[in-house]
C-alpha cells in the first residue's frame, strides 16, 4: 500500500492519519497532537526552505495565469478583467489593499501630528528626521 492509499484509509476509517488514534467528530485528517506536530513542522520547513517555497508559489502562480485561473484560490478567472484574480479574490485584495493604504496614510498623519519622524518615531521637525534622511 502506498502512503497515499494509507491516508485515504485511515481518513475513511476515521482515524488520525499519522497515530491511527480514533479522531474526534470534527478532527479531520489529524488528532490534535499530530496537527500541532504537522504545523509546527509545516513552519519549520518553511523557514528552513523560503526559497525553494517562494519559487514554488511562484510556480503554481504562473501555472495558474496561464491556465486562466485566479492566482488566489485556484478557480476559473471568468470574467473578472484581471489576469491574476477572479472576481471575489480581486474584490478582496482590493478591500486588503485599501485599508492597507489608509492605515498607513493614518500612521504617518498621526505621527506627524505628534512631532515624531514618520520613520523611527523620534521628536523630529521634519516627516523624515536627518538621521534616517542619512540612510
Ligand atoms: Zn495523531
Ligand atoms: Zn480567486
Ligand atoms: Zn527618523
Amino acid at each position: 500500500m502506498t502512503w497515499e492509499q494509507t491516508k485515504a484509509a485511515r481518513r475513511a476509517a476515521g482515524e488520525c492519519i499519522l497515530c491511527r488514534r480514533p479522531l474526534a467528530p470534527g478532527n479531520k485528517n489529524f488528532c490534535p497532537e499530530c496537527r500541532d506536530r504537522n504545523n509546527e513542522y509545516n513552519r519549520t520547513y518553511i523557514r528552513e526552505n523560503w526559497e525553494k517555497v517562494k519559487k514554488m508559489q511562484y510556480d503554481r502562480a504562473k501555472k495558474l495565469q496561464r491556465e486562466g485561473k485566479c492566482t488566489c484560490c485556484g478557480k476559473d478567472r471568468g470574467n473578472s478583467g484581471s489576469e491574476l484574480f477572479c472576481p471575489k479574490c480581486l474584490e478582496r485584495n482590493r478591500q486588503y489593499e485599501s485599508s492597507r493604504a489608509e492605515s498607513k496614510k493614518a500612521r504617518y498623519y498621526t505621527l506627524r501630528a505628534a512631532g515624531l519622524c514618520t520613520v523611527c518615531r523620534k521628536p523630529s521637525k521634519k516627516a523624515v528626521c536627518d538621521e534616517c534622511r542619512k540612510k
